[in-house]
């Protein structure tokens, strides 16, 4: 099922993800809709506040990204991203590399809205799979960032917080036009 996706100026997307203790049908249940609504809005990740739930979940597909590459490492050997995906994530951590790259970010939860953001270029996540299965694995290139990008969310940080003051100046109109547009 396609759930509505949760635009900026909701305070879900600002609340922290509660951990998840038990992966039960409820949880899975919310795992398969929000595979549907990413595809469903053509997004690369989606986290649970983008649809109204404050818990540690996320889910990702840079599969057919073709001209953003991403790279993933699995015990240190270098595997097709693309037999991975999707990718969905019950209480990640993440630890990022040192140097930054900056490239352009979108965010399905701000329509139209797109800005470079600097962020570390490798990461290493550990995670849990729907089955209660550990995860590990290293990413790079548009997985890395997606993954940074929706761990964010899930801590209720926004990629707004990331951008430059004069990059989020000169939004400052977008986002208050979007803000008041969803409000009830
Ligand atoms: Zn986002």
């Amino acid at each position: 099922m396609i759930r509505d996706i949760v635009i900026y100026g909701d305070q879900v997307l600002r609340t922290k993800g509660k951990r998840i203790e038990e992966i039960d049908d409820e949880i899975r249940a919310l795992a398969g809709d929000m595979l549907e609504t990413m595809y469903g809005a053509s997004g690369v990740g989606l986290a649970a506040q983008q649809v109204g739930k404050a818990l540690q979940l996320t889910v990702i597909d840079v599969s057919d990204a073709e001209s953003r590459p991403s790279q993933m490492w699995i015990a240190g050997e270098e595997v097709d991203p693309k037999d991975h995906m999707p990718l969905i994530l019950v209480n990640p951590e993440l630890q990022l590399s040192e140097e930054l790259e900056v490239s352009t970010e979108g965010c399905l939860s701000f329509p139209e809205i797109t800005a470079e953001i600097a962020r570390p270029g490798k990461v290493k996540v550990v995670a849990q799979d729907l089955q209660g299965n550990r995860l590990e694995f290293e990413a790079a290139g548009l997985l890395g960032r997606a993954l940074q990008h929706e761990m964010d969310h899930l801590n209720g940080i926004l990629f707004i917080d990331r951008m430059s003051s004069a990059a989020k100046a000169s939004l400052a109109g977008r986002l208050k036009r979007l803000v008041a547009e969803h409000r009830e």
